[in-house]
């Protein structure tokens, strides 16, 4: 078994001050594949002291040095890809042919995005022609705690770490208790890079412990957080009191509303989306609402396709399901299941229990229910599995006040071949993000969303800014 109890605090791997042993679990195996330590106070304090001490250095060192550095973090980070790809698929149980190429993949995305952006970002402008004496400055907001969650371990990690570096921010990471292994590699890869000391630190620890500490700690003075929405309702809660900044990126539960003039490709599309990842993204499109005229069809399609997915190890290669990531999530599931049957939704895909010859590890059998209605438990909860539910449209409004009738506003998704339309319901959707026809944003577009999905906005210029204070002064005189 893998033993890596340390944290990375100062620029060096030291023993946890205050460490108790945590079990991380195979969830192909359901057995534990390494120990780590859950911090405590003491470790906490060390590393938020540790980043507090090279914030001036680290906020005075011009930014081309910076993104010098982050530069070559992503050369790094391309020459350990196997090894990322092996720790993310053991951890959480993306299938190994999807750990190399979408979850390595994501943080690789990102981190070259974030060179590309810095290189253009305009750290210094004046106010305008009309005062040339005014000067406004972007500097950083100054330690952050970047506290991330487990279902796509590098793509939020490079999303607050890239952007923390580039903004001259020093940082302390609390990864998912979950999945600290792809972490404490990449905190391997920053201190290879050499980044200053302090700069970046890692704690392990879990959500009552290192996780409220750090939200509620003095010398923190922004949390970066991405997870559930109930633990981003404790952070600000736990925040409050030191009236720190707070971005949050939580859950979503994203309509994909299916226009009778969509595309061919849409219904395959729209399983495959909802059930990559093994239905464990935020932005997952998991009300799938469809024009009545093709219900009928459509539900056809989506019962072809969905009965294809496979499902399988994390350690066999193909393009299948692993398992969801701990038995919690998958209780969770079952229930959820089960409660579309009881409150009538129909079956037609998949339902409750393990696929057949999979009687260990967290599997899940590939589920779709039809005949949802909004009101539904089904339809309101984030069951963060692979079930769908298909639900029945008439017109243009409907579909647009159902996908809205949400708690949350991440991602929504529009089938249309007719553009206008597109565009029209695009503009009326509440969510920080539309994707449309299958076309995926590009990198250096922002991620987040409204309403009980978060505020932040992740990636690009958008992703940088999250981490900047504007300052403003008179009297510059530039020269
Ligand atoms: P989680 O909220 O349980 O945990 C996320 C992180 O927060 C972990 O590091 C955990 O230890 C920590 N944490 C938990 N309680 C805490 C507390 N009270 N104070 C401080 N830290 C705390 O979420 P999860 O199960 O790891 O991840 C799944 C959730 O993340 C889903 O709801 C999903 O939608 C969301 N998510 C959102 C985005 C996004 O960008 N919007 C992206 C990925 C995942």
């Amino acid at each position: 078994m893998i033993e890596k109890r340390q944290f990375y605090i100062d620029g060096a791997w030291v023993d946890a001050l205050e460490g108790r042993d945590h079990h991380v679990i195979n969830p192909a195996t359901e057995e534990p594949c390494a120990v780590i330590s859950l911090g405590g106070q003491a470790d906490t304090d060390a590393a938020v002291a540790a980043a507090n001490a090279a914030l001036p250095g680290w906020m005075a060192t011009p930014p081309a040095e910076r993104v010098a550095l982050l530069e070559k973090l992503v050369a790094l980070y391309k020459t350990r890809s196997e090894d990322m790809a092996q720790a993310i698929s053991m951890e959480m149980g993306a299938p190994i042919d999807m750990a190399r190429s979408q979850q390595w993949g994501a943080g690789y995305g990102h981190l070259k995005d974030f060179v590309r952006t810095a290189k253009a970002f305009e750290f210094e402008t004046p106010l305008g022609d009309h005062a040339p004496n005014d000067w406004i400055i972007r500097e950083a907001v100054g330690t952050c705690a970047l506290i991330t969650p487990w279902n796509w371990p590098m793509n939020q990690i490079t999303l607050k770490v890239g952007a923390a570096v580039v903004a001259g921010c020093t940082m302390v990471l609390k990864p998912s208790e979950e999945s600290p292994l792809s972490a404490m590699l990449f905190a391997e890869m920053m201190d290879e890079v050499g980044f200053p000391k302090g700069v970046f630190n890692l704690v392990n620890g879990d959500g009552v412990g290192v996780g409220s500490q750090l939200s509620a700690h003095p010398g923190i003075d922004m949390v970066s957080f991405t997870g559930s929405t109930r633990a981003g309702r404790l952070i600000s809660i736990a925040a409050a009191d030191t009236l720190k900044r707070v971005q949050l990126e939580l859950g979503g539960k994203g309509a994909n509303l299916v226009f009778a003039d969509a595309p061919e490709k849409a219904y395959k599309f729209s399983v495959a989306r909802m059930m990559n990842n093994t239905g464990q993204s935020c932005n997952a499109p998991s009300r799938m609402l469809v024009e009545a005229s093709v219900y009928d069809e459509a539900l056809d399609a989506v019962i072809e396709a969905a009965g294809k997915v496979k499902v399988g190890a994390p350690d066999e290669a193909g393009n299948h399901l692993g398992p969801v990531v701990n038995a919690t999530q998958w209780n969770k599931i079952q229930d959820l299941i089960q409660t579309g049957i009881d409150e009538g939704a129909r079956l037609v895909v998949g339902g409750p229990g393990r696929p057949e010859g999979l009687n260990k590890g967290y599997y899940v059998r590939p589920t779709v229910f039809a005949d949802v209605t909004n009101d539904m438990t089904i339809a309101r909860e984030e069951i963060f599995g692979p079930v769908l539910s298909v639900m029945k449209f008439d017109s243009e409004d409907e579909a647009i006040a159902i996908a809205n009738d949400t708690p949350y506003g991440l991602t929504n998704y529009v089938q249309s071949t007719d553009d206008a339309r597109r565009r029209r319901v695009a503009r009326q959707l509440r969510s920080g993000m539309v994707e449309m026809n299958g076309e995926s944003r590009s990198s250096g577009s922002p991620f987040g969303g409204m309403k009980m999905s978060g505020n932040g906005r992740e990636g690009g210029s958008w992703g940088i800014e999250d981490f900047l204070e504007v300052k403003s002064i008179s009297g510059w005189a530039a020269e």
